[in-house]
């Protein structure tokens, strides 16, 4: 029977060690790092995303806002408003909380903040740094995952890892990351075999967006189970891509949903902030 990974009580541990960073850096330059969240629309999974990283960036000792847009918005004035907050000397971090509404082009936003404050990863210099294996913002759910695999005690170096999914947001920079800790990383999407795939797995991460994708029995015993999905089912509940109770069986160490991979998201920005905050105020 897996062992259950507690996400909480890892990402509390990391938000404790920002909020020291961030009375430090404050004691030592008068700097509070900045977190700017630009939302547009009405997304009810947004809004709540929003606030609860407004809370924890509070509670971190962070000066955060929110710039809120109506679904209306048009490109130029979120691009404005995404100009002053580059000029801004209080504001370290600045994300684009997606989805967008339609009219709007996500790629060129995004790539409109500038680098050093692109505290998701998702600029394509930090991408592209990433890429080459230099240090960057890192895309913070992948990270997560890294601290969570630091934890289990888990050798990643000469393990077969295997990433289902391969979105710009987790599962490429994932596999990438992996790549770098010397796993030996097999990607799965769409076209692959799951079934062939995933029982060689001795590190499973899923981030694909269909519940119960990937099936217990798949799990090669003692491997660790990574499960970043969230989706919400008609009843509200929310469920992993993973067939839980069954992985769980065969598993060595294994995440839930809700409460694995999720805090950790909001624990990672708030470390890439601060990151940010201190380049600022060496600058
Ligand atoms: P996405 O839709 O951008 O990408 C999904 C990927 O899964 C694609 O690469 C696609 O090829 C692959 N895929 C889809 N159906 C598949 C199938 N049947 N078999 C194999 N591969 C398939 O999604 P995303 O943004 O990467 O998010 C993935 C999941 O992770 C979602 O459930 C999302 O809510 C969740 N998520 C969680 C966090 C967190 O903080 N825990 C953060 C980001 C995303």
């Amino acid at each position: 029977m897996a062992r259950v990974i507690d996400g909480k009580v890892l990402a509390s541990g990391v938000r404790a060690e920002v909020k020291a960073g961030a009375v430090a850096l404050r004691a030592a330059s008068g700097v509070i790092p900045g977190l700017a969240v630009v939302r547009v629309g009405e997304d009810p999974a947004s809004k709540i995303y929003v606030g609860g990283k407004r809370k924890a960036a509070a509670e971190a000792g962070f000066n955060a806002w929110e710039h809120h847009f109506p679904a209306t918005a048009n490109q130029a004035e979120v691009l404005d408003r995404i100009t002053q907050l580059n000029a801004a000397p209080e504001v370290h971090g600045i994300l684009v909380q997606l989805p967008l509404p339609p009219q709007l082009d996500g790629d060129a936003l995004i790539r409109a903040v500038r680098p050093e404050k692109d505290v998701d990863g998702f600029h394509p210099l930090n991408a592209g740094n990433l890429l080459l294996g230099r240090p960057t913002a890192r895309a913070c759910t992948p990270a997560g995952v890294m601290v969570v695999l630091e934890h289990t005690g888990v050798k990643v170096a000469g393990a077969h890892a295997v990433v289902v999914g391969r979105s710009n947001i987790v599962g490429k920079p994932m596999a990438l990351m992996l790549l770098h800790a010397d796993a030996t990383v097999t990607v799965c999407h769409r076209k692959s075999d799951l079934a062939a795939e995933i029982p060689r797995a001795d590190i499973l991460v899923a981030a694909v967006g269909v519940p119960g994708l990937v099936k217990g029995e798949w799990i090669k015993p003692g491997a660790v189970v990574i499960d970043v999905g969230m989706n919400r089912l008609p009843d509200g509940t929310l469920r992993g891509d993973v067939e839980y109770e069954a992985a769980a069986q065969r598993a060595s160490w294994i995440t839930p949903v809700p409460g694995g991979v999720g805090p950790m998201t909001i624990a990672l920005l708030l470390r890439n902030t601060l990151d940010a905050a201190r380049r600022a105020a060496r600058a």
